[in-house]
């Protein structure tokens, strides 16, 4: 099917497949992340083993899934995915894993989100390439040792200090994925116009990017939706004026923040004074999940200069302030 096909179906996450990079050559900008990666697989390739296990961390959209699927095609070999909560059990984990193939790739998801039994199975599994599956309940139950074929375990996760150490320890390769630069967002949604046939300026382009946060996968939808709006109010070009509007539509700013973005700056500066005031507390305010707001808002804000964390709380920055037009109250006497 072509790319056209695959996005008449309206399916968010194969048009998203489609626009993957399938290779290290491929992949955009992650210049650090992507030259010791290729050492890492070279070497590997050269010696005939599966190469070291490899955590990626990182916000949503920056690439984890890419560089996993890239990995496994690099080696040549199968991936199989999975998720941290889809492993409810360690009985879940032992099925997976003794169901792997010598050198293959697993993909663990949002690896963070795994329940304790199954980590504790994974310790083992990653270090001794061996599970210990229980059979039984209480003191009838016996541990039977099985081997498991050498693989290699690429884990994703929004944030590595949410892992335990001793599992994070044991993966051989970190690479935790930064937010792009306009530049690099520019040259996906170039890539990716190409591949979808949109026609669209280079000042166009440089809109988008620019409204980015950052982000490629937000990059890639963001140029899908301006499209849908030059097809039906202009006359079918990207261009840096259709761009304009069809992100204010959108609620998208010109700096990039979105809804939640803005609604997370908003609560803070207007309904808690700039702060300092828990995430959690953060988070009820906007109606969202503790989770969401610390893991997609948050490192937006942080690394844009508009949220700083303190050890009393989350506090708005006076680009915060500005940003949202308001004046910020004078500092408080000491
Ligand atoms: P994550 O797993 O971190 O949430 P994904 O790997 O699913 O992110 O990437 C989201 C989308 O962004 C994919 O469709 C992919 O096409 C695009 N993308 C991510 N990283 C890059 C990159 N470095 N170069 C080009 N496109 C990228």
């Amino acid at each position: 099917r072509s790319l056209t096909a695959v996005e008449a179906e309206g399916d968010e996450r194969a048009v998203e497949a489609a626009l993957r990079p399938r290779s290290l050559d491929e992949v955009v900008g992650q210049v650090r992340v992507r030259d010791q990666l290729g050492l890492v697989l070279e070497a590997a390739r050269q010696r005939g083993k599966a190469p070291d296990h490899v955590l990626l961390s990182g916000p949503p959209g920056l690439g984890k899934t890419t560089l996993a699927m890239i990995i496994a095609h690099e080696m040549s070999t199968p991936l199989r995915l999975t998720s941290g909560p889809a492993i409810t059990h360690a009985g879940d984990l032992a099925a997976i894993l003794s169901g792997l193939n010598e050198g293959e790739v697993l993909f663990v998801d949002e690896i963070h989100r795994m329940s304790r039994p199954a980590e504790e199975m994974l310790y083992l599994a990653m270090e001794d390439f061996r599970v210990d599956v229980v059979i039984g309940k209480g003191p009838g139950a016996t541990a039977i040792p099985l081997e498991i074929p050498p693989f290699t375990l690429v884990g994703a996760t929004t944030r590595a200090g949410l892992l335990p150490g001793p599992l994070r320890d044991r993966f051989g390769f970190t690479a935790h994925l930064e937010f792009y630069e306009p530049a690099d967002l520019d040259r996906i949604i170039r890539r990716s116009a190409g591949l979808l046939e949109v026609d669209l300026t280079d000042d166009g382009s440089a809109e988008i990017a620019s409204r980015s946060r950052g982000t490629p996968r937000i990059a890639n939808r963001l140029l899908r939706r301006v499209r849908d709006y030059a097809q039906v109010r202009a006359d079918g070009v990207v261009t840096r004026g259709v761009s304009q509007a069809a992100l204010d539509l959108y609620e998208v700013d010109q700096l990039g923040l979105d809804r939640l973005d803005r609604a997370v700056l908003d609560v803070l500066c207007n309904r808690f004074g700039g702060g300092p005031v828990g995430v959690s507390t953060l988070a009820v305010a906007v109606g969202e999940e503790r989770e969401t707001v610390e893991e997609v808002a948050e490192p937006f804000l942080v690394r844009n200069g508009f949220l700083a964390r303190t050890p009393r709380g989350r506090v708005a920055t006076p680009a915060a302030w500005a940003h949202l037009g308001l004046t910020a109250p004078p500092p408080e006497p000491e």
